[in-house]
């Protein structure tokens, strides 16, 4: 009987740096300041020089960092958020959650992220609603870098502000430059599934503007002012748990190692696979964090080739299988014509096993089972 396989190995990496990981959770617990301990600043300054950012601003997820943006922008009823249609849920929700309209627009095919030449139909169908345009979330999806350079462009012509949501892509680049510094505020996650993931939940907010820190930090204390007990603003409680920021410290010092490693594998299942699946394919100016390995299977019965590698024993994941726009919560806001590639690529995507760990006997018996899953 083969071992089964891991879709995402956090026990090896835990193997690794057990020693560290243990060191630091004692740390914590001696000192006893489970919330907003030392760790936490230590973590937050260390965070933004691996990114090279100025600014890092830590907060409960990857879900809150993107609804504290839009809170300390002041980003509400009456206002449009610009959203990708093929992302995960989080992406929109906070959109709505902040009483803000998301306006869905269609992803490109060849890197699954946002179409920046439909941003220009989105203001126009927001501005026929009534809305006023105020932002554009952008999504790195799977680990790649969107189209920065277009979408920076779009965003300041049309004075909307550009959020990076980077959940998926922190440590990833894009023309010689880091994730976190890409647009003027980028928010990311530590779920303990994402590339630099904590032992629960975790996110963070990048900037170089220091107003901007000022605010959030306010926000993420319940809209605290000089002290806990006085309270400027509505705010919330979001912060990152002292024991993960500990936790978080230990893994970006293996980080670099992890981003290479992937690069390693993702590069393995191209030559293997390139020639009977559609493989993902990354510009020579970006490197992706990989956090998912995501092919496309045109024409053929998607859901029989996840069973027949189930069976394989190689596990699999489909993300995503709705585009928020046939989602029954999102259903009812506005979207640009022609969200066909969403449409195709839900139908399309299957994400093989990616991590670090993924030693090369295990990734040929992947590569091997899909060969013989597509036949
Ligand atoms: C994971 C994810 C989020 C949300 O992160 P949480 O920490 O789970 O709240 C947001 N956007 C994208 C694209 C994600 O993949």
């Amino acid at each position: 009987m083969t071992q089964p396989i891991a879709f995402i190995d956090l026990a090896a990496q835990r193997r690794r740096i057990s020693e560290e990981i243990d060191r630091a959770i004692a740390k914590v617990l001696d000192h006893g300041a489970y919330i907003s301990g030392p760790d936490v600043g230590a973590f937050e300054s260390k965070l933004a020089a691996f990114s090279g950012s100025r600014f890092a601003v830590s907060c409960g997820n990857g879900t809150d960092a993107l609804q504290l943006v839009l809170m300390a922008k002041g980003i509400g009823q009456g206002d449009a958020v610009i959203v990708p249609d093929f992302t995960f849920t989080a992406t929109a929700e906070a959109v709505a959650l902040v009483g803000a309209t998301p306006i869905f627009v269609d992803v490109q095919a060849a890197d699954f992220n946002i179409d920046a030449g439909q941003l220009g139909d989105a203001v126009d169908l927001a501005r026929s609603k009534g809305l006023n345009p105020r932002a554009v979330i952008a999504v790195d999806l799977f680990g790649l870098a969107a189209d920065y350079d277009a979408l920076n462009t779009f965003c300041k012509d049309h004075d909307l502000l550009l959020i990076a949501d980077a959940a998926q892509s922190f440590g990833g680049s894009y023309r010689g430059r880091k994730v976190g510094t890409l647009a003027p505020v980028t928010t990311t996650s530590f779920f303990p599934a994402k590339p630099l993931g904590c032992y629960g939940d975790g996110g963070a907010i990048l900037t170089d503007d220091a107003e901007l820190v000022a605010v959030l930090k306010s926000l993420r204390v319940h809209g605290q002012g000089s002290d806990k007990y006085d309270n400027v603003r509505i705010g919330v409680n979001s912060r990152l748990d002292t024991l993960q920021a500990a936790v978080l410290m230990c893994k970006l010092d293996i980080f670099a190692d992890e981003i290479a490693a992937r690069q390693v594998v993702a590069a393995r299942y191209a030559d293997a696979l390139g020639n009977r699946v559609v493989t993902p394919t990354v510009p020579s100016h970006s490197e992706s964090v990989w956090a998912q390995y995501t092919i496309r299977l045109p024409g053929a019965d998607r859901n029989a080739v996840a069973a027949k590698l189930k069976a394989a024993g190689v596990p699999t994941a489909v993300y995503y299988p709705k585009p928020l726009h046939r989602q029954t919560a999102y259903r009812q806001f506005p979207a640009t014509n022609g969200l066909a590639v969403s449409d195709r690529l839900s139908h399309e995507v299957l994400s093989l096993p990616m991590h670090p760990y993924l030693d090369e006997a295990t990734q040929d018996r992947i590569c091997n089972a899909v060969v013989e899953a597509v036949a």
